[in-house]
């Protein structure tokens, strides 16, 4: 068994600890490793691509999964995989594309691990058609606090399914996972972009493309004011059978970091507008559904200064409402978001920490500046007050009491928490921030 100690951050470097670190090479060595964890507990890890604290562990452990990435099954003909957690949703594309098959959620990025989506619950630009990744889930396997392996699915030992899902890593180590991948209906997509002039514009639209897009995203530019608030880019694509058209001209795909100061220009009203008015490859084109995925994964913008991500969900009555009570306060307040993006999703999740319901989710970016926390926790407030959830998985600001407030199955995790880790074997700063009694006391 080896540790050694390490700084590790989340991915919007708001939260950063100095730990001891695990990589275990098989799924067995896990129980081992547990046996030898101190004071502060272990959280797990996969890419670590959660912006916050989700996956930092202050004087504690960390326990990196990246190398339980063992394929061990695939059957055609129902598209079950079995995998260990540390695979990532990119490689997954990558073996099964080209065979016809593909993962249920098209999220932004490929660079997540496996056990990371699931322990996150994480959604996709096809959140109308299918709510998130863990719907696709058959089981998992989960190394518990006592070093037990238990199976956990739909239909056994479903709350501790419910509660690994989306749990943030506080419950256990998914070792092993089976998900069904779905037959991929055609090669291609075609993706059509469209410019909108305001809020009332995109909330019609949008109404058309919950019905006929297979995948929908929607960039919002969060300078524009008064009238224009809500003015977007919206982005939906479908299968088709059509050939995938090739452009006489393509901008390369950069798959290079981006300093401090390109991030910065993103959140100012005039690189908006230049976006806004200026951009490119509006209306239709078809291209390879792989090639449409993970458009997040070609520029990685970078910022020492943090950035805070604030993700909320709404339902469908009070998303309109809601969506504009924010997006006029971030206009009036000129504190601009870098980037703001508009999903969709299907229905609630079945996950006790999972924060989508059927309607909408905001996805709010903010590089880090003096009054920023205060602003964003009355952005919370907000969202409460429209009966909105602001998701655990990348959110740097929730406290206890907000949870208490938007999250319905809340105690459902907590006793599921008590009855598999009543030690709090597992633990995160995220664990502590907002799951520890002392916290609560203190309000
Ligand atoms: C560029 C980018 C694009 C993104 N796109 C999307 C998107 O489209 N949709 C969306 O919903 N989110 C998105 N996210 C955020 C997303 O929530 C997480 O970043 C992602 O799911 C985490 O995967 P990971 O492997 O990096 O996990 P980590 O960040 O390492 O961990 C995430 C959580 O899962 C737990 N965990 C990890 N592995 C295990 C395991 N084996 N067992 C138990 N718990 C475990 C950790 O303890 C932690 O709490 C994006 C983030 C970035 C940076």
């Amino acid at each position: 068994m080896h540790w050694y100690e390490m700084k590790l951050d989340g991915r919007g470097h708001t939260s950063s600890a100095l730990s001891q670190v695990c990589r275990p090479d098989r799924a067995a060595d896990v129980p081992k490793y547990l046996e030898q964890v101190g004071k502060n507990g272990i959280i797990a890890r996969g890419s670590g691509s959660s912006y916050a604290d989700q996956a930092v562990n202050v004087d504690g452990a960390v326990m990196m999964t990246g190398r339980l990435d063992c394929i061990r099954s695939f059957d055609e003909k129902t598209g079950e995989l079995i995998c260990e957690p540390g695979v990532t949703l990119k490689t997954i594309t990558e073996l099964y594309g080209p065979r016809g098959f593909m993962l249920a959620t098209a999220t932004r990025s490929g660079q997540h691990t496996l056990g990371g989506a699931i322990a996150a619950n994480i959604v996709g630009q096809n959140g109308h058609k299918r709510t998130s990744l863990a719907k696709s889930v058959n089981w998992i396997d989960v190394v518990l606090a006592n070093g037990e392996t238990v199976r956990a699915g739909n239909s056994e030992n479903a709350d501790l399914f419910k509660a690994v899902i989306g749990g943030q890593g506080l419950i256990g180590v998914i070792v092993l996972i089976s998900i069904t991948l779905l037959k991929r209906p055609e090669e291609n997509v075609v993706v059509e972009r469209r410019r909108l002039s305001d809020l009332n514009e995109l909330m019609e639209s949008l109404k058309t493309a919950r019905k006929t897009a297979d995948f929908c995203t929607v960039w919002i530019d969060t300078s524009a004011r008064s009238d224009a608030v809500g003015r977007c880019i919206l982005t939906t694509a479908s299968f088709t059978k059509d050939p995938a058209t090739e452009p006489l001209f393509s901008f390369p795909k950069i798959k290079l970091p981006l300093p401090y100061p390109v991030l910065y220009f993103t959140s100012l009203p005039l690189f908006k507008n230049l976006r806004y008015r200026l951009s490119f490859s509006l209306g239709k084109k078809v291209e390879p559904y792989e090639k449409f995925l993970y458009p997040s994964d070609h520029v990685h913008l970078l910022s020492q200064k943090g950035v805070y991500q604030l993700q909320a969900s709404f339902s469908e009555a009070e998303g309109p409402q809601a969506i504009r009570r924010i997006l006029t306060e971030l206009s009036q307040t000129r504190v601009s978001a870098c980037r703001a993006v508009l999903v969709m999703t299907k229905e609630d999740t079945l996950s006790y920490l999972g924060s989508a319901q059927r309607g909408y989710t905001l996805v709010l970016d903010f590089i880090r500046r003096k009054g920023l926390e205060d602003f964003l926790k009355h952005l919370i407030t907000v969202a409460g007050e429209h009966n909105g959830r602001v998701s655990v998985q990348d959110d740097a600001l929730l406290e206890p009491r907000n949870l208490v407030l938007m999250y319905k199955h809340l105690e459902e995790f907590v006793k599921a928490r008590e009855t598999y880790d009543p030690q709090k074997k597992f633990d995160s700063n995220f664990g502590r921030r907002l799951f520890s009694k002392e916290k609560k006391n203190e309000q």
